[in-house]
């Protein structure tokens, strides 16, 4: 056989190639080997009718929680991310210096979905639901930080701090992680993740005055002290600034970062969020945020273009991570990954963070996954979910 697996008669969309036609996408020795109008059915080993439906590159999720076991956030990542369209994914800080080497070998090393981290500054990491990280400043140590970088270099591609004060950090520690975090981050010549909300600081600017170029402030629409706007409901000067200088704004949705009026609000305004991602956790995968297909859904209604939503959770993060031409794109020679969506009409609930309903003309509902050029087929048994007697 030619190939091993044919994704046939599928509405591609790459916006990578920038590609939006009827096409067959080809797989062979775990690769893309050949998108063309017509594959003949009888050169592969295996055959997908992809008939009234869309074929996009394997989506990348720029901020998960999937440190299961050990991080109250975790969950299984291949029953979220994989199983779900999701191919590959950037755990943001739910590993640091001293929990890092067990996530790597039980999670990162073990999982169909292909992971990356961002480490948290705080050495432990994010344990404890009800002590947060940052509550003893020290627990962010740079020189552990930086030694476990080294150490993981192919998997670790930047440096996490969470600012949020009193939950997470203490006021003795301040505005200071946020430093330490820039500080470990350029000795690495890494970027920095930012989870900005209600920091110790009198607003956004003083947090984006410290990102440059490829930084990642995520959570992006929140609607607490930090945001994006000024006082008068409109998009912060410094904000505009940090965009024209290359700082990444992340959706990172979760539990409690996504606001509708927040969103809309901004895309009135002409911002739009460099990439969606959709922070998942223990805490949301039950709603408000399921996955990054409904999360990229509510983009949609929000009047993004489909070539659009789907650069940024593909073509988009590739370039944010280094990888482009590997992954989010389905061009000849990129890793095999692919998902195989259904657009179905009808009406759809959506929720925010607060609560707020929207109704849906349409959704993404993924329903194949390929991964390393093979259809991704769910093992039997995945572990159960760790409770806790917290919620956030
Ligand atoms: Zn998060």
């Amino acid at each position: 056989m030619q190939y091993d697996l044919l994704l046939k008669g599928g509405d591609v969309i790459d916006p990578a190639q920038s590609l939006h036609a009827r096409r067959d996408v080809a797989f062979a020795g775990g690769k893309v080997a050949t998108v063309a109008e017509s594959i003949p059915a009888d050169t592969a080993g295996e055959v997908v009718d992809c008939s009234d439906l869309l074929i996009a590159p394997g989506m990348i999720d720029l901020h998960v929680h999937v440190y299961w076991g050990a991080s109250h956030y975790g969950i299984w990542p291949d029953t979220h991310c994989v199983a779900k369209g999701v191919t590959t994914a950037v755990d943001a800080g739910s590993a640091g210096a001293d929990t890092f080497p067990g996530f790597r070998k039980f999670i990162i090393d073990t999982s169909a979905t292909r992971l990356f981290a961002h480490l948290n500054i705080s050495a432990q990491g994010m344990l404890d639901p009800d002590i947060g990280e940052l509550m003893d400043i020290r627990f962010a140590r740079v020189d552990r930080a930086l030694a476990t970088i080294e150490e993981n270099r192919d998997v670790i591609l930047g440096v996490k701090v969470r600012l949020t004060r009193r939950s997470l950090v203490s006021e003795e520690s301040g505005i200071r992680p946020l430093h330490l975090a820039r500080e470990a981050a350029d000795a690495a010549g890494l970027p920095i993740m930012v989870h900005p909300q209600d920091a110790w600081c009198d607003s956004l600017d003083d947090i984006l005055a410290v990102m440059g170029k490829g930084d990642i402030l995520t959570h992006c629409f929140h609607n607490m002290p930090c945001g994006i706007f000024d006082d008068r409901g409109r998009i912060r000067d410094s904000v505009h600034a940090a965009i024209e200088r290359g700082v990444i704004f992340d959706v990172g949705h979760g539990a409690g970062s996504f606001s509708w009026q927040v969103v809309e609000s901004a895309l009135e305004q002409g911002i739009q969020p460099t990439t969606i991602s959709s922070d998942l956790h223990i805490y949301n995968i039950n709603g408000p945020v399921f996955d990054l297909a409904t999360t990229a859904t509510k983009f949609l209604h929000l009047g993004l273009s489909l070539n659009d939503t789907i650069a940024k959770v593909t073509a988009v993060p590739a370039d944010v991570i280094h990888m482009p031409g590997q992954i989010g794109t389905l061009a000849p020679g990129a890793w095999g990954d692919a998902v195989v969506f259904r657009q179905e009409t009808g009406e759809f609930p959506l929720v925010d963070s607060l609560g707020i309903h929207r109704t849906a003309r349409q959704r993404l509902v993924p329903i194949t996954t390929v991964r390393g050029g093979a259809v991704y087929h769910a093992p039997a048994h995945a572990p159960a979910h760790v409770h806790h007697h917290h919620h956030h």
